[in-house]
């Protein structure tokens, strides 16, 4: 089987459209997490992303860091996750506000000065990608860290809300695993490929 068969096989037996069209996903992708599934996850971002060399995958905790450690194992490159509260030992972060997509409230991400260093390609890895709300708050933190976004990977990408535009209009190199073209309690419907 594919990746592409094994995700939307797993998408269609383990996961449940909640109101609001939010998927729910933590049967193998966030609460608890399918291994097998993760490392084809990582081997078809490796794919799709080598040429563009990246030298650091960024994520946001905690959902994201699954499919971004498995994609940090291809690439042999470190894992910088986002946090979403500060800890004490936190000396001099860069900041930015997300809107939360699932709770429906503003976040604070942080990132620790010299984690991410000024010139590096950096790769963002995310579990979903819907309003675009994610890749806004950690685009702005990769350059004021003087670094650049050099791709954007996203396991489950909801295409009739407005992300998938918002990368396309800043000419952003994505890759959707899956592309849901729309969902109800009947069932989701992917688009072509
Ligand atoms: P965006 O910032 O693109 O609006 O939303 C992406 C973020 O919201 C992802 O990091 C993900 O954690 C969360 N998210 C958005 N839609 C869904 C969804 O349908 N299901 C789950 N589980 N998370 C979602």
């Amino acid at each position: 089987m594919s990746m592409l068969e094994l995700l939307k096989t797993t998408i269609e037996t383990k996961s449940t459209v909640m109101d609001g069209n939010i998927l729910k996903t933590d049967r193998f992708l966030n609460q608890s997490v399918d291994p097998v599934l993760m490392k084809e996850i990582g081997l078809a971002f490796f794919e799709h992303f080598r040429d563009e060399h990246p030298q650091k995958i960024i994520t946001i905790e905690s959902s994201g860091i699954a499919p971004a450690m498995a994609a940090a194992f291809e690439f042999n490159v470190p894992l910088v996750f986002l946090k979403k509260s500060r800890p004490l030992s936190m000396r001099n972060p860069l900041i930015a506000t997300v809107h939360s997509y699932t709770k429906n409230i503003d976040t604070l991400l942080y990132l620790e000065e010299g984690l991410i260093e000024p010139g590096e390609r950096v790769l963002f890895i995310d579990d979903f990608l819907a309003n675009g709300q994610a890749y806004t708050a950690v685009k702005q933190l990769v350059n004021d860290a003087g670094a650049e976004l050099c791709g954007v990977g996203i396991v489950i990408e909801k295409a009739w809300q407005k992300g998938h535009q918002i990368l396309m209009d800043h000419n952003e190199n994505l890759c959707a695993l899956a592309s849901i073209a729309s969902m109800s309690e009947d069932g989701i419907v992917f688009c072509e490929e």
